[in-house]
């Protein structure tokens, strides 16, 4: 704790001041582009892999950056994390999704080996909501026993899984109908710093910096 308070200290000494301008701007209220859906892990830190700035994203986090199925009968088994959806999309009217996960997720390595998550039964109520049981048949019919293999390849499924999931969400159907919200899968892989994005084109992920030579050189042809 005595971290954390030297931190805030620090912040207030000599680090605000550099902000004190944006903070003062954003008293008028939010203005969030992106909502930003990741892992609870510490060891991603949205704020510091994009450059943003205080005001930018929106974010929502939970073990695993899982999104609940839209249930409309009210029963969901996360309604925290429905209603941040729906305001970001409906009251803020962010342009972006992002739905990232992340190498060495805890969560994801508790679906794969469900005795690490013995004594949570939280945890084991949470996980069982995210369905990639059929991806792990695959790798076990294909033989892919490699444990850094498997884990990569279901983290990878998940992000699909919850963006399929965001897209039951009537606030997201009704934006994306209007095409003002494009929603996007990312994979960060915080030891080395790349980025992953999903490219529906080619159905997988891709480094990011593909990504965006693709959409600029699009944008070129289009002009
Ligand atoms: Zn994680």
């Amino acid at each position: 704790m005595q971290k954390l308070v030297q931190g805030v200290r620090r912040f207030q000494d000599s680090v605000f001041q550099d902000y004190q301008v944006i903070f003062e701007r954003l008293r008028s209220g939010q203005r969030p582009q992106t909502l930003f859906i990741t892992c609870s892990d510490s060891r991603v830190v949205p704020g510091l892999l994009t450059q943003t700035n205080p005001g930018d994203l929106f974010v929502l986090r939970s073990a695993g950056n899982v999104v609940p199925h839209y249930e409309a009968d009210g029963k969901s088994s996360d309604r925290a994390a429905e209603a941040t959806i729906e305001y970001a999309v409906e009251e803020l009217q962010v342009r972006d999704v992002i739905i990232c996960g992340h190498s060495h997720c805890g969560a994801m390595g508790a679906i794969l080996h469900p005795n690490q998550a013995a004594r949570l039964p939280a945890m084991q109520r949470h996980l069982a909501t995210v369905s990639v049981h059929y991806r792990l048949a695959e790798l076990d019919r294909d033989g892919v026993n490699d444990p850094a293999s498997r884990l990569h390849a279901i983290v990878e499924e998940n992000v699909l899984v919850q963006m399929a999931n965001l897209a039951t969400h009537p606030s997201v159907i009704q934006a994306r109908a209007k095409a003002q919200l494009n929603v996007h899968g990312w994979i960060y892989h915080f030891e080395s710093g790349r980025v992953d994005s999903y490219c529906k084109t080619r159905s997988k992920f891709v480094p990011l910096s593909t990504w965006q030579a693709q959409t600029s050189s699009k944008q070129q042809q289009a002009a």
